[in-house]
């Protein structure tokens, strides 16, 4: 790999060369959602975080195997060991088999990554279709002497597991602390340590998703399955572990904890992080009245939205601030990320219509230089499209004839645009929206020529000249036909 790729990791807190640990081979593995609920502007970062680092690693000619999990089971409705299943809560409300649930929100989760151009996993598990591996875990844990069975449930014993190794290596926390710190909560009296975390949980009656176990009638914790899934796809140890910022404690750390209790080592040799979305500055939540869901973002249906924002343009403004950053919605910056992604399209359009001339101003291997440090640097998004944005302008001085640009170099242009912009940024033109726009146009001209028909019906020639002018000056080009009329748009 000519390209030496940098990455931060979460873990030792500094960028970092990546050298995969069975090149060609990667293996990543990044949470998925918990499907209970529609997909919203939270759930679009971290798809789109680490669709980047997959497609990116791809170009770099890496054979990647990309592990995504379903959460179905297990995660209770306070993110701790207490409470209602997410899931299972939304099927009592819904009168509705869990699993009915769980296939409902994750067909719908899969359109709307579909539409922000996501591509799928290698592998999708589901923590449902992996309970025997989980209970395995829980026995390997338990033989290893960090777990415990309390009340027919077992917990993660952390005190025990901290004298061996460290708990709180990844998020920073101190154990100590922590002891103190964690709030009783109903329950807690079960576990010897508040830090202490389910591994399997003893169903209560009214609990309606459980499994036998040696251990009691239950269901595993929320933390287990990525333990269990991500060594089950990609082995003991593997590249790259990500997720959002929110999940590095408790969930991440109870992950490396997991794993290291059962095999002896860490699982992980790089995590990554994306940091989180806020809405107009504030934290994104139901109860804030700011929450947006994917398909209202896409179709403008929501009291925050000032109008529809298209898939392409959510993506646009993700990957137009890096993923470590803070990234603050607002309409203003959609609107702005829509304008960025419409100038970069036209100019990716406008690339192929160019003319090779003999001679040659265009210094395009000093613009791929730059495209790829600013992608082997941490995956710096925004510095690569400010320089993509340089090379706009070439490409509108190339068309208006002021700079000269050779065959090689026009080809190696055009190469450079398509990789960053189709295969490693994932945009796409966005044909079916501009097709839709096509057809609401094409019903309003009708109208208008028909005001314009029942004018000219009564001589009123003054509107009929004026309607026809005003269209033309719209870009609107209308030609009166036996069947009635034609038109098109002047730039089309
Ligand atoms: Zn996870």
């Amino acid at each position: 790999m000519e390209n030496k790729l940098n990455i931060y990791n979460t873990l030792t807190r500094r960028k970092e060369t990546f050298e995969p640990l069975n090149p060609p081979f990667v293996g990543l593995y990044v949470c998925g959602p918990t499907v209970y609920g529609d997909a919203h502007l939270g759930h679009a970062r971290p798809a789109i975080t680490f669709d980047l680092v997959f497609r990116y690693l791809q170009y770099l000619g890496y054979k990647v195997r990309y592990v995504r999990n379903i959460t179905d089971v297990g995660h209770l409705t306070n993110d701790s060991d207490d409470g209602e299943d997410k899931i299972a809560q939304k099927a009592k409300l819904e009168r509705l088999e869990p699993m009915e649930v769980v296939q409902y929100y994750t067909n719908r989760y899969h359109k709307n990554m579909e539409q922000l151009n996501t591509l799928p996993p290698s592998i999708e598990p589901h923590a449902s279709g992996h309970i025997i591996e989980q209970m395995e875990l829980v026995k390997r844990i338990l033989e290893n002497g960090f777990a415990y069975e309390s009340e027919g449930s077992i917990y993660f014993d952390v005190e025990a597991y901290n004298r061996k190794y460290h708990y709180g290596k990844l998020s920073g926390r101190r154990v100590e602390e922590l002891f103190a710190n964690t709030r009783q909560l109903d329950g807690q009296q079960e576990k010897r340590n508040p830090a202490d975390f389910a591994l399997w949980k003893k169903a209560s009656p009214e609990h309606i998703m459980h499994w036998p176990s040696p251990w009691s009638e239950g269901f595993p914790g929320w933390h287990l399955e990525c333990s269990c899934m991500s060594q089950k796809y990609l082995g003991d140890r593997f590249d790259i572990h990500g997720g959002g910022l929110d999940l590095q404690f408790p969930h991440h750390e109870c992950e490396i904890a997991q794993s290291t209790a059962a095999y002896g080592q860490e699982a992980v040799k790089y995590w990554m992080h994306n940091n989180m979305v806020t809405i107009n500055g504030q934290k994104m939540g139901k109860s804030l009245g700011n929450f947006i869901t994917l398909d209202q973002l896409f179709s403008g249906d929501n009291g925050v939205l000032e109008q529809a924002y298209s898939p392409m343009t959510v993506r646009f403004f993700i990957l137009q601030a890096h993923y470590r950053s803070p990234l603050d919605f607002s309409n203003d910056a959609l609107k702005a990320a829509q304008k960025g992604y419409e100038r970069l399209m036209a100019a990716v359009a406008a690339l192929d219509k160019i003319k090779a001339s003999p001679d040659n101003t265009a210094d395009v291997d000093a613009l791929a230089t730059k495209c790829f440090d600013a992608m082997n640097d941490d995956l710096n998004t925004p510095t690569l499209i400010s320089h993509l944005f340089d090379g706009v302008r070439l490409i509108n001085s190339l068309a208006a004839g002021s700079e000269k640009i050779n065959s090689a170099n026009l080809e190696k242009l055009r190469t450079l645009y398509h990789d960053f912009t189709f295969d490693i940024l994932g945009l796409k033109a966005e044909t079916e929206a501009v097709g839709r726009d096509h057809e609401a146009l094409g019903k309003v001209l009708d109208m208008v020529m028909s005001i314009r028909t029942e004018a000219k019906q009564k001589k009123d020639w003054a509107t009929s000249d004026k309607i026809r002018d005003e269209l033309k000056a719209a870009g609107v080009i209308v030609k009166d036909t036996k069947e009635g009329y034609e038109w098109e748009l002047e730039n089309a």
